[in-house]
């Protein structure tokens, strides 16, 4: 007997795009966890476990943490009982190796389902994540200009204190977005080719953007 299908959705775009924002908003609305793998090396680097301190010299530099390690991390994640409907992923796959193994997860449950391509200029994203804030305690995401908290350094939902992460200084941001167009930007073609991929333009206010991208995963 075959598995009910599931719905995963894999978030595409350049560092800053709005993977993240997009996914919060998402998860609401569709009721599917919000995977960000990045999100998760980033709890590990703070409680300081082994993957923490595996993941962080690379993450440091904007290089991607290794295949076998994030593959693994992920596999296992999709494990826990609230994927049992599918998942809206952020930040993964990366790149035609984790896209590969991401397929053969998801196989049973019917694939992957549609890849949004939420698409910003390069300078917008530098823009974007030289002003990003994150809440420390809730992960809660602001920028200073675009969607500033109502007190600056402070998060409206938890009262969290807001912080710039070490990748999101100037110097990383240029490598990340290197690593974005030499490894992650082949996925495009990859689900193209699937026809999975949805264009969104990422340059439109939040709530345009999610509008757009509600539209595309509901058809
Ligand atoms: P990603 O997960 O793709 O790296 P984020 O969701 O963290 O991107 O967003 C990057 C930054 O841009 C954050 O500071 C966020 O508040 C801001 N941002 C997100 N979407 C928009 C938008 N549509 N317009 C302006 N700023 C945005
Ligand atoms: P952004 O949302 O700005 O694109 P992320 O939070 O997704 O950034 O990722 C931050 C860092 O975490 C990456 O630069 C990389 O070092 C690591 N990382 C996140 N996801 C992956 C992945 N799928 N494969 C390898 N490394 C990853």
């Amino acid at each position: 007997m075959s598995e009910p299908q599931r719905k995963y959705i894999v978030l595409l775009g350049v560092p800053g795009a709005g993977k993240g924002t997009q996914a919060k908003l998402l998860k609401e609305k569709l009721g599917l966890p919000h995977i960000s793998t990045g999100d998760i090396f980033r709890f590990n680097l703070t409680h300081e476990t082994e993957l923490g301190r595996l993941a962080q010299s690379y993450m440091s530099k904007g290089n991607l943490v290794p295949d076998e390690v994030t593959i693994r991390m992920v596999a296992d994640r999709l494990q826990q009982a609230d994927c049992d409907r599918g998942a809206i992923m952020d930040g993964f796959p990366r790149n035609l190796e984790q896209a590969v193994a991401f397929d053969a997860m998801t196989a049973p449950y019917g694939g992957v389902y549609r890849v949004p391509l939420i698409h910003i200029e390069d300078e917008e994203a530098m823009r974007r994540i030289t002003g990003r804030r994150v809440c420390r305690t809730c992960g809660a995401v602001y920028h200073i200009d675009f969607n500033p908290p109502r007190r600056a350094g402070v998060c409206d939902i938890d009262g969290g204190e807001l912080y710039q992460r070490d990748d999101d200084k100037p110097a990383t941001v240029r490598n990340r977005l290197y690593v974005y167009y030499k490894q992650t930007s082949p996925l495009v073609g990859y689900y193209f080719a699937k026809h999975l991929l949805a264009r969104v333009d990422g340059e439109q206010p939040i709530d345009a953007v999610h509008e757009a991208l509600m539209a595309n995963l509901t058809d």
